[in-house]
């Protein structure tokens, strides 16, 4: 029988007016929208150039094209090619709401977004997962926010990967009353790459495409480790973070030097955590992959729990439309019982997001 799959990273494409016709006048100037300048798309509002992407000689680049980015019929029909049960699905242009320095005006593009969002998928909630983006300018603002879409019945919602300038990093306890409002309102916090950065565009020499996309893994990595080694995860222990598209297998090798130094420096180590690094990344951390077996075989340190498969539709390094022999060739090779390939494939991503399985797979449903 075929497994449940659940595809834990992809996105959708909002209308490009969505927050210019949405906020009010006063605000517009902050709007994030994508315009087309000769052969690069750029996202931009009125005070700066956030993006610029050059298609060149491949108009297709990032999957604009597909069936599905701008459409929910097309979506469902490429799901069903790639067979894709159910999706959790985050933003494009909301992708950059991080770069709005007014708390105002991200606070406002931020209500908009999750109200289309919730609108969009209003009758699909048996395949996507809703997932809202949170302004983080003001942090009161941020718990306001995430009790409004809890409210809407939201089970995630998007902070940077990266924290913006002039924002606390995250080892910084004013984070401490929103991170025990989310294990409250069982709200999971989700981390996709490249948000929160100024550029994800690092390098430009040889090499440029390969190091800036694999750069992205370090996201993750700094996220979790200021989280995990400062104790905020550790004193909201009901807090679930997803780091999303910055790869898995870091993930056990973070936990071995976070363990390694904790113990060998530790008339060093404040604060002390009531467990060690490695059981709190059990407990709370759990990560996205396309590819990266690697996480399969070292999951005995993340715990299969941590796992989660992504297609990353559409973009190019996603696996639209290949998703079907990408999992076929997931396990191979690998020891692994047939319970921790489905959790893997998408159990883990349904129970971390509250999603209701299909009863046609008790498989999954059983774990
Ligand atoms: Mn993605």
């Amino acid at each position: 029988m075929k497994p449940f799959v659940f595809s834990a990273d992809s996105h959708v494409r909002e209308p490009n007016s969505l927050f210019y016709d949405a906020l009010p006048a006063s605000l517009r100037p902050h709007a994030v929208r994508a315009v087309k300048e000769g052969d690069a798309i750029v996202t931009r509002n009125d005070h700066k150039v956030i993006f610029k992407l050059r298609l060149g000689a491949n108009p297709d680049f990032g999957g604009v094209t597909r069936l599905g980015i701008h459409d929910l019929a097309g979506r469902l029909i490429d799901m069903e090619k790639d067979g894709i049960d159910a999706e959790i699905a985050f933003p494009s242009l909301g992708l950059w709401l991080y770069a709005i320095d007014d708390p105002e005006a991200e606070l406002g593009q931020c209500e908009v977004y999750n109200n289309w969002n919730d609108q969009y998928f209003s009758g699909h909630l048996n395949r996507f997962v809703r997932c809202g983006v949170l302004p983080v300018r003001n942090l009161e603002h941020t718990q306001q926010e995430m009790r409004r879409i809890a409210a809407k019945g939201f089970t995630a919602a998007m902070l940077p990967s990266i924290t913006p300038a002039g924002i606390p990093k995250y080892n910084d306890p004013a984070w401490d009353p929103v991170f025990a409002l989310a294990g409250e309102l069982g709200l999971v916090f989700v981390l996709h790459t490249g948000t929160g950065a100024e550029t994800v565009i690092a390098e430009r020499g040889p090499g440029a495409a390969v190091i800036n996309y694999s750069l992205q893994m370090n996201d993750g990595i700094n996220a979790i480790m200021y989280m995990v080694s400062s104790g905020l995860l550790d004193r909201n222990p009901k807090t679930q973070i997803a780091v999303i598209e910055c790869g898995a297998s870091w993930l056990a090798a973070l936990a071995e030097r976070m363990d390694e130094v904790y113990v060998a420096h530790d008339i060093f180590v404040r604060p002390k955590l009531s467990m060690m690094p490695s059981e709190i990344i059990k407990r709370q951390v759990t990560v996205s992959f396309q590819h990266d077996r690697a996480c399969i075989m070292a999951r005995s340190v993340t715990g299969t729990r941590a796992l989660m498969w992504a297609s990353d539709y559409p973009h190019a390094e996603g696996t639209f439309p290949r998703s079907k022999s990408v999992i076929a060739g997931l396990f191979e090779g690998i020891d692994i019982t047939e319970q921790e390939k489905v959790d893997i494939l998408g159990g883990n991503a349904a129970r971390l997001f509250r999603f209701a399985i299909p009863v046609q797979h008790p498989e999954t449903v059983a774990a």
